[in-house]
């Protein structure tokens, strides 16, 4: 068969496909969690009628003959050749993501999984950073990321490659946004909600300052997951996950996605990556970089997804319960929880973080409390703990809690922690699935 033949056919196969994920995306949010892109058509004809994904642990494709081969390689036809670039199972967990961040948008988007959320913050900054483009270049963060990502830009970029980094420390103050966002900018970036300060920024006013620059804007939803925000609604340009923390509450797997919408604003990459920014990631630099997420992974993933919407709304009314008694509780100096109204940006929270398909706002459930008596009574708390592990972790159906300036804001300095205003005897809390009244009750034991 011709070259052109073969792309002919496998298109026409295709167009079946997107058929359905088409009728798909005009489904509600959590329908999507449960089939995806992993439709009927796909099940019968390419999977031999499998109810659930397949996972294809195989490393690598074979084709029919050279024409297919050829076809495959220059990227004319849909194919997967080979795990590090594309991989069936990771497929349908990334057409999900897109179809989850784009809910409620009537636009399209596209996504790309990594070996990790981290893999998924360099892989969707890098692009912009190229000294292709020649000229002075900047990026402006809020301060008040995720540990792993202050490492990235203040070290592996501003320090080992001179790039300028501007941190906002105050994400609440639109003005201090613009007055750091210029024409040398090359993204902007910011965590809504960001862990573990819990800060929030307005996503559409902090867009429109970049957009009005001409740079993109790359907003970490971790904590929300497509359930509770959706970035791409309001403006933003990219979103990155850490997949590993809410969206696998399960905690049995490792992995980050990048999403884009088409036709994202920057004046520093191609338009070919302008207009796909994901595809282009993902067949591109990532193909060189090789920071792919492994097909047993994204299938856990993918099973945690179909409950989404669910889970998030339980673990964030458990959240905002234990929240409301920590408030109340006199061992307890201040809790960060954006449920709160004594949040500092409770309004920005009440404008982006609502329970998809409903007119409920929730919160998540991550939330943070400064114990009274220092660092040393915030270290009693703790181990005073019965069930709720002691752990760097979060985004689980099981609750975690650990002290971040003695593990995951260690390596940050104190100048680096006092930025990002996490004080010695702050304790962060993910809640979990547990009952909330055996959550309040071991908060008591601690606490006393
Ligand atoms: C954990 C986390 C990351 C990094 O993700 P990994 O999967 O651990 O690499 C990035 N952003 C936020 C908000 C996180 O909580």
């Amino acid at each position: 068969m011709a070259l052109d033949a073969v792309v002919e056919e496998v298109k026409a196969k295709q167009r079946v496909w997107e058929k359905e994920i088409e009728a798909m995306r005009a489904k509600k949010f959590s329908t999507i969690c449960v089939h995806g892109a992993y439709t009927k058509h796909e099940a019968i004809a390419n999977n031999q009628g499998a109810v659930i994904e397949p996972v294809y642990t195989s490393t690598s494709q074979a084709f029919k003959d050279c024409d297919y081969l050829e076809a495959a390689l220059a990227y004319k036809i849909p194919a997967w050749a080979y795990s590090r670039i594309a991989n069936p199972t990771i497929g349908y967990l990334e057409l999900e993501l897109s179809m989850l961040e784009a809910y409620g948008t009537g636009a399209r988007a596209s996504a790309c999984c990594t070996s990790s959320g981290m893999a998924a913050i360099k892989a969707a900054a890098e692009p912009f950073l190229s000294n292709e483009v020649p000229g002075k270049k900047n990026i402006v963060s809020m301060a008040q990321v995720y540990g792993g990502t202050f490492q990235l830009f203040s070290e592996r970029f501003a320090k080992e490659r001179g790039i300028e980094v501007r941190w906002v420390e105050n994400p609440g103050d639109l003005g201090e946004w613009a007055s750091k966002i210029d024409s040398d900018t090359r993204f902007v970036y910011g965590e809504i909600p960001s862990n573990p300060g819990i800060c929030l920024f307005d996503i559409a006013e902090v867009a429109k300052l970049a957009h009005a620059k001409g740079a993109p804007l790359i907003t970490d939803s971790t904590l929300a997951t497509p359930a509770l925000c959706r970035p791409l609604e309001h403006g933003s340009d990219i979103v990155v996950h850490s997949i590993t923390k809410s969206m696998t509450w399960s905690g049995r797997a490792i992995g980050g996605a990048l999403v884009s919408k088409e036709n994202i604003m920057s004046g520093s990459i191609s338009d070919d990556a302008k207009r796909d920014f994901a595809g282009y990631v993902k067949l591109w630099p990532l193909r060189d970089g090789g920071a792919c997420i492994s097909p047993d992974n994204a299938a856990r993933t993918t099973d945690c997804l179909r409950v989404l919407r669910s889970t998030m709304d339980l673990l964030s009314q458990n959240a905002m319960r234990v929240a409301e008694y920590l408030e109340g509780h006199a061992g307890v100096e201040r809790v960060n929880y954006p449920g709160l109204s004594s949040h500092q940006q409770h309004q920005i929270a009440k404008k982006y973080m609502k329970l998809v398909d409903s007119n409920e706002n929730r919160y998540g459930h991550l939330l943070s409390f400064e114990v009274k008596g220092g660092h040393e009574q915030a270290r009693k708390v703790l181990d005073r703990l019965e069930f709720v592990f002691c752990a760097t972790d979060l985004g689980r159906i099981k609750s975690v809690a650990v002290i971040p300036t003695i593990s995951t804001h260690q390596q940050q300095g104190e100048e680096g922690r006092k930025k990002a205003k996490i004080p010695g005897n702050l304790i962060r809390l993910c809640v979990g699935a547990e009952d909330a009244d055996d959550l309040i009750a071991e908060m008591k034991r601690a606490l006393t």
